[in-house]
């Protein structure tokens, strides 16, 4: 769900226009469109490809390895929902299946990820997570809602892990993920649908007369019980790169335990203080968050980012082809960074890539993904 104010109404359905983009058969996947791809050797990784590719939808390359967070394309219309609280939908919705085909096609087909990070349940962050399994060989972690959702729509269960947090997760190619128990932002005594963490309590039943799924936030989209946020390290023979993505989150209840159903999950501040110690860190090169500068003053202190990519602050209905409709600014979270001393990485456009390596990061040019999507100049 939205983290920031509600955006501009939506403005027209949503459109691909990826025609002639496949990557060529036999191939490497061709993720990088034949421009700034990193070297291809046997040594280990000395650097990161960051992509994104809208709201929290990232993609990270290390060597041959794709991880995908969120991986939302479908950008259901604002009529999704009864009403801005997004609680309930007027009907059931199906992902935009051939949406989501194009964009992985993009990245370079069904190898091109092999790992789905899912923050949390919610629509905007996990409604198509159940395409991208079928659409490449990934396997998808997140809460246990996000795999009841991918059950719901046919997915074998041996292609989903449910994480609570405080979970290893090795994906290969040197990368290990930990997994931090996380909050949603709001806050319990102004919008609890939103933010009080929640589980559905089985895999949610589709519409039968169009094999939805309803997406509203008390229906079979709840948050997963807060949200998992995910301590990234790439192992690169030296000094580790790096990475901790989370989605959402509230400065309300940071130091606050997660309780679901009975179950302490422990206060996310402290089970990313955890997550750091066990990866043998007193810091990360990259943040990338949604959320603003009232949750960073919290999380700094404890992450201690040398940059940060904010995400999860552009509009989600709008067609994506269309590019960002209003350019990033946030004031309060800027001043915070600078008077920290974190690298701010300012996202100007969809598809924008950046390398992390030893050095920090640098952006990279994605010129021919931006024009194989149609995005404005
Ligand atoms: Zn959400």
């Amino acid at each position: 769900m939205p983290n920031t104010a509600m955006p501009a109404p939506g403005r027209a359905a949503f459109l691909f226009l990826l025609a002639g983009c496949a990557p060529a058969a036999g191939a490497r996947p061709d993720w990088s469109a034949r421009e700034a791809a990193p070297p291809v050797t046997s040594a280990p990784p000395s650097s990161v490809d960051i992509t994104w590719l809208s709201v929290t939808n990232v993609y990270l390359r290390v060597g041959s390895l794709g991880v995908l967070t969120d991986g939302y394309v479908t950008r259901l219309p604002k009529s999704a929902f009864v009403d801005q609280t997004l609680a309930r939908s007027p009907a059931a919705y199906r992902p935009d299946s051939a949406a989501v085909a194009r964009v992985a096609t993009m990245l370079g087909g069904r190898d091109a990820v092999q790992a789905l990070l899912n923050g949390h349940s919610h629509f905007d962050h996990a409604f198509d997570a159940a395409m991208w399994a079928k659409s490449t060989r990934a396997k998808v972690y997140g809460p246990r809602s996000t795999c009841y959702q991918l059950a719901a729509q046919d997915v074998p269960a041996s292609r989903c892990t449910a994480v609570e947090g405080g979970e290893t997760l090795t994906l290969g190619d040197g990368v290990a993920v930990h997994v931090v128990r996380w909050n949603h932002s709001g806050d319990h005594a102004v919008n609890p649908e939103l933010h009080d963490p929640r589980e559905l309590a089985g895999v949610p039943t589709r519409d039968p007369a169009t094999g939805g799924l309803r997406p509203g936030v008390t229906e079979d989209f709840p948050n997963g019980g807060g949200s998992r946020a995910y301590l990234i390290t790439v192992a690169t023979g030296g000094r580790p790169l790096t990475i901790f993505f989370s989605n959402t989150g509230s400065p309300v209840d940071l130091d606050q335990p997660i309780v679901v159903d009975g179950k302490n999950f422990g206060a996310p501040i402290d089970d990313l203080r955890a997550a750091l110690r066990d990866a043998g860190l007193a810091s990360v090169d990259l943040w990338i968050a949604g959320g603003g500068a009232p949750l960073a003053r919290l999380v700094l202190p404890v992450l201690r980012p040398k940059a940060y990519l904010p995400v999860h602050w552009d509009d989600f209905y709008s067609p994506l082809e269309a590019g960002v409709a209003k350019p990033f600014a946030d004031p309060a979270l800027e001043s915070l960074l600078d008077s920290a001393g974190v690298a701010l990485v300012r996202p100007t456009q969809y598809l924008d890539r950046w390398r992390l390596d030893r050095s920090g990061v640098r952006a990279v040019a994605n010129d021919a993904q931006k024009r194989a999507l149609g995005l404005p100049r």
